[in-house]
């Protein structure tokens, strides 16, 4: 089964672009694949194009063997462009050979381990009081896993981000929302890497112990060893991973006993071919997966894959819930989706990844330069978003 063609749409979707990428084979038969690298989309779809150079005439049957001739095919090898290229390019491969097979995904990575996939919910509120309603809103519907976000004091100007200040308003609002749910539910917080190693330990120095299961992502990844620093000063359970672009990234993560949740990304790690490599990485050192999830269908629907073939889950990322309606998942462009079932999606049944794109009207949306918010301390100098 040979490799005709290989189309990669950069393509606005709701309220963010999406990069996906459609792998057609002279039989007929066609995957789909969508790439992690949000913000950076056109130097993925550079990158494809590269690999589509010498793909096509490929017997699209050996994901694995492609994956190395992909990675390993020019000098400088790695990082997270052409791994964003890889991923969406594996990922459609395995659609194509489930289809070929008659075999959901998920058969070909071993066979499932379970039939659902538990998801966590990601929540806010403008107020504590607002935050703890949705919580509850949360635990009425049955989704009894839930991540928030940081806050800051009011008059924070727009385009203004100060670490510190947010320390004092979300350790706040934390304890008041442990004490308020009680100790069953399990509480997470995602600082989306805005903090400094003694940031994040004076947050967790204002936290009573037990009030958060997981601390997501507090200060960037470049340097494992900043990251095995704080783990030395703070016992709260860290998820990491979502930005790694190979099994080396996670590696001495993984093996330092840095991170206690791998917050690995399908469609940024290399694909699925990478995905199970990590995963059995993370198993041999007892951590489980809490996959990233905020891109579209075919991401989800490849995640649930992954999530349904390993022993070592914990939660995937769900961006609909009672407290997220997120656009991504257009109906319209994506007339096939998987479904959820209160607080998880069901593993699908059928050959591939169980998922249509309407292909002619995804190359009639626009794709949109957006830039993540660029964020400033009071005193003018950059800090992350
Ligand atoms: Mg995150």
């Amino acid at each position: 089964m040979k490799i005709t063609a290989i189309k990669a749409y950069p393509a606005w979707v709701g309220f963010r672009n999406q990069l996906l990428v459609k792998v057609e084979t002279d039989e007929g038969i066609h995957g789909w694949g969508e790439s992690g690298l949000s913000g950076r989309e056109l130097a993925v779809q550079g990158a494809v194009e590269h690999y589509r150079e010498f793909l096509i005439g490929r017997d699209a049957r050996n994901p694995g063997a492609l994956w190395q001739e992909m990675y390993r095919s020019q000098y400088f090898e790695g990082g997270r462009v052409l791994t964003g290229a890889i991923s969406a390019i594996d990922i459609a491969l395995y659609d194509i050979l489930g289809k070929a097979l008659g075999v959901p995904v998920y058969q070909l990575l071993g066979g499932k381990q379970r039939d659902t996939i538990p998801c966590f919910a990601t929540f806010g509120g403008g107020t504590t009081e607002e935050l703890i309603d949705n919580a509850r809103r949360l635990l009425d519907k049955g989704w009894s896993v839930m991540r928030t976000g940081s806050t800051s004091r009011p008059a924070r100007p727009a385009g203004v981000f100060e670490p510190r200040e947010s320390i004092g308003p979300t350790a706040e609002r934390l304890t008041a929302l442990r004490q308020a749910l009680g100790p069953d539910p399990v509480i997470g917080i995602d600082y989306h890497h805005m903090l400094s190693v003694a940031e994040t330990a004076s947050l967790c120095q204002r936290l009573p112990p037990g009030t958060l299961d997981f601390l997501e992502e507090p200060i960037r990844d470049e340097s494992p060893e900043a990251y095995e620093s704080l783990r030395t000063m703070v016992d709260v359970p860290f998820a990491i991973g979502e930005e790694f672009a190979s099994k080396w990234q996670f590696l001495p993560y993984l093996e330092r006993g840095i991170t206690q949740f791998a917050r690995i990304d399908v469609c940024n790690v290399g694909g699925l071919t990478e995905s199970m490599k990590v995963a059995a990485m993370a198993e041999a050192h007892y951590i489980d997966l809490m996959p990233h999830n905020p891109l579209g269908p075919v991401c989800t629907a490849a995640t649930v894959h992954l999530s349904a073939a390993v022993p070592n889950f914990a939660w995937l990322e769900a961006r609909v819930s009672p407290t997220e309606q997120l656009q991504a998942h257009d109906e319209e462009l994506f007339p096939v989706q998987l479904q959820m079932e209160g607080d998880r999606y069901l593993v699908p049944d059928v050959p591939g990844l169980g998922i249509e794109v309407d292909e002619e009207r995804l190359a009639g949306q626009q794709f949109k330069f957006w830039e993540a918010p660029h964020l400033r301390r009071r005193d003018g100098s950059f800090t992350n978003w």
